[in-house]
């Protein structure tokens, strides 16, 4: 017998396990509750276990085209010099294409390309879910429902229908907020991706394809800060006008109406992904600060492994167990070692800068590189 299933939200994690889904000839029906799909943010860092993620849903070549791949990754002090750096290249040969960079835009568009558009509903925006025998009716806001026997809840950290299976979980504020905007390049040719960690916070500057560039800053505010979101492009200017070059330029180049700012945010690791006939993936299942570049990356690995899991499981529900059990160690491990790298990146205090500055330049690049073959290996080589 036939059986049917949807798919919450259109977000990566959402729109990738269409695609994976749709390749391995399962129908599926996306909810999005915006009235048009499309990327929220500026630019996306992916490695190399995203890549061969993309690779396996036929995408890889695509992808890369779309974007821009660099060889060197550093952290640097406030006055440029380097704390450390990551061979990207060298990374690259072993484990695959890495240090990939892509505006978010361009990523929605081409997955957007390979779904059909009457598999999308968009304006819809489910709230709450009730399960009747088997099947589960889902409930939008416009006063809608859908019948369905299995669903896949991609609708991001704010998941209502994740609140409602787990009423405690917890969305924690890391203790920084976070500006983003893309710029024109103008006259900076740059080609390696970098943070800056200093006494004023944190600068992340990431090149993409068309002579754009992303940048991020990330200053430590209380949640929801009024003054913060107070600030414009000159301001912040002036906060990292004495941080070495291209920064102020770079910043210089920024219209405020390109500006995004979230505080930074994450969901507290949940013991469960997979109840009975629904699954959470991406955001909705672990939502994890962006310090690793590795969000995304996990939603496209989710997307991968569970279709894996589907057309490998006659049985659904064991489907979705079974891509739980391949995913809560590795995903937990992410949110967990993303938001200890964030409060060590955003140490403010000098004495504390120049110990951990003196501490990370004295790693050996051997400590480095096993934390690499950790990120990078996948399960679905
Ligand atoms: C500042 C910042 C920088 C980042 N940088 C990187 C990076 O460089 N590399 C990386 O890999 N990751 C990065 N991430 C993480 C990455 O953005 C997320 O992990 C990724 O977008 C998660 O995708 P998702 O589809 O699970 O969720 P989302 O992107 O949140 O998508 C959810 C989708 O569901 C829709 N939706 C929401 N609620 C409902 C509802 N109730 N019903 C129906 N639809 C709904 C939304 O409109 C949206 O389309 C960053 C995150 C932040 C905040």
């Amino acid at each position: 017998m036939s059986k049917s299933i949807c798919i919450i939200g259109g977000g990566i994690a959402g729109l990738c396990t269409a695609l994976a889904l749709k390749n391995k000839g399962i129908e599926v029906s996306v909810f999005e509750a915006s009235s048009e799909i499309k990327a929220l943010g500026a630019g996306l860092g992916m490695a190399a276990n995203a890549i061969k993620a993309f690779d396996k849903l036929g995408i890889k070549a695509e992808v890369i085209e779309a974007g821009r791949v660099l060889d060197t990754f550093q952290i640097r002090d406030d006055k440029g010099k380097t704390i450390s750096t990551i061979n990207s290249k060298a990374i690259s040969q072993k484990y695959g294409t890495d240090n990939f960079t892509i505006r978010r835009g361009r990523l929605h568009s081409l997955l957007l390309s390979k779904i059909a558009q009457e598999q999308i509903h968009t304006s819809k925006r489910a709230i709450s879910f009730e399960k009747t025998g088997q099947s589960i009716m889902i409930h939008f806001q416009d006063g809608s429902q859908h019948y369905t026997d299995y669903v896949i809840v991609a609708d991001g950290i704010h998941s209502p229908i994740r609140k409602q299976l787990i009423p405690n979980s917890q969305i924690r504020y890391a203790g920084y907020t976070c500006w983003r905007a893309v710029v024109d390049n103008g006259p900076l040719a740059l080609t390696e991706t970098s943070e800056t960690w200093g006494p004023k916070g944190r600068i992340g500057i990431v090149p993409l394809a068309d002579n754009k560039t992303y940048w991020f800053a990330c200053l430590s505010a209380k949640a929801n800060d009024p003054d913060m979101k107070a600030l414009k492009v000159h301001d912040l200017w002036d906060n990292f006008k004495d941080y070495h070059e291209p920064i102020p330029s770079i910043l210089k180049q920024t219209k405020d109406e390109h500006l995004l700012l979230n505080d930074i945010i994450d969901l507290k690791p949940i013991k469960q992904y997979a109840f009975d006939n629904i699954v959470l993936i991406g955001d909705a299942a672990h939502a994890t600060t962006p310090n690793m570049g590795q969000g995304a990356c996990q939603a496209v690995e989710d997307a991968v492994v569970l279709a894996e899991e589907l057309t490998q499981n006659e049985d659904w529900t064991l489907a979705f167990k079974k891509y739980e059990k391949r995913r809560l160690k590795r995903t937990h491990f992410i949110v967990n070692n993303s938001w200890n790298l964030g409060k060590i990146a955003q140490i403010e205090n000098k004495a504390l800068i120049l110990i951990r500055n003196f501490l990370l330049r004295m790693t050996p690049a051997s400590v480095n590189e096993k934390q690499f073959g950790k990120l990078y290996k996948v399960d679905f080589e």
